[in-house]
């Protein structure tokens, strides 16, 4: 099922989308990380539908508990070519890049990224599969990872070159306030095969910008949560961002930066399109 974050005459809430996506059966949790954190979705009883038209969406997750987990530099798309042509070219796996995102407010579907003039330089765009753990998973080996995602959602990782490298770290350059769009839900894990090979793409002002799949992870999903909960305690409602393809504004020649009123559309297949616009 696809489930999303809205508010309805002024209350937030959470609901079940309908199969043609016109309607939204509300679900008696307070917010998304209470539903996630319950594990009994389907005890749930929904109440009577409401027409998407009288709602407004917002991010899925909108106040994340914790800051997103995100991975660095996680394609093959540019070493996939390489090797197909020659094993030569096989490398070891390298060590992942973990960071973290600072978020806020998640930005809602629709909403605007943040240009914050003044601040900011050579502000980019990042299609990315994001995965939302579903139970506490502390030590999970790798063929078990599967049994702890509740699901799937689309994030763009939105960056500040300039702070993300003049900085030492990517913390301040990464999380700045509406730097993450998240949505437009969250497509639970038994809708997907596992790992997901789904189309990704980005778009800006309707230029296709990243298209890819997200089977072409240097680090798989199965490997990122057995690492990191060898040593680190994941808790349900966790993000994890699980990086972008080819294709973003810095891997031009020359660069193709935001600016503002560009629209950034990410699309995931049997998700959605998270559409947003830069102030
Ligand atoms: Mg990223």
């Amino acid at each position: 099922m696809k489930l999303i974050t809205f508010l309805h005459e002024n209350v937030e809430k959470v609901g079940v989308l309908a199969a043609d996506e016109t309607a939204v059966a509300p679900l008696p949790f307070p917010d998304m990380n209470t539903l996630i954190e319950s594990g009994n979705l389907s005890a749930a009883q929904a109440a009577e539908s409401v027409p998407l038209s009288e709602v407004t969406l917002l991010a899925p997750i909108p106040h994340p508990r914790q800051d997103v987990i995100c991975l660095g530099i996680n394609y093959r798309s540019h070493a996939a070519e390489a090797e197909q042509y020659s094993d030569a070219f096989k490398k070891e796996r390298p060590i992942p890049i973990y960071f973290s995102k600072r978020v806020t407010e998640a930005v809602a579907p629709g909403g605007f990224i943040e240009s914050h003039p003044g601040l900011v330089e050579r502000l980019d765009y990042e299609a990315e599969l994001a995965v939302i753990i579903g139970k506490k998973a502390r030590n999970v080996p790798a063929e078990e990872a599967e049994r702890y995602i509740f699901g799937y959602t689309v994030l763009n990782d939105v960056s500040a070159r300039v702070l993300q490298t003049s900085h030492k770290q990517w913390y301040f350059g990464k999380g700045l306030d509406g730097f993450t769009p998240m949505g437009p839900c969250i497509t639970t894990a038994d809708e997907i095969a596992f790992p997901p090979r789904l189309a990704i793409t980005c778009r800006v002002n309707g230029e296709l910008r990243q298209d890819s799949t997200t089977d072409l992870l240097l680090t798989g999903i199965p490997e990122i949560i057995a690492e990191l909960s060898s040593g680190m305690t994941l808790l349900p409602g966790t993000i994890i961002a699980t990086g972008t393809p080819a294709g973003v504004g810095m891997g031009f020649d020359p660069p193709r930066f935001l600016k503002s009123g560009d629209s950034v559309e990410c699309r995931i297949e049997g998700i959605g399109t998270l559409q947003n616009t830069v102030r």
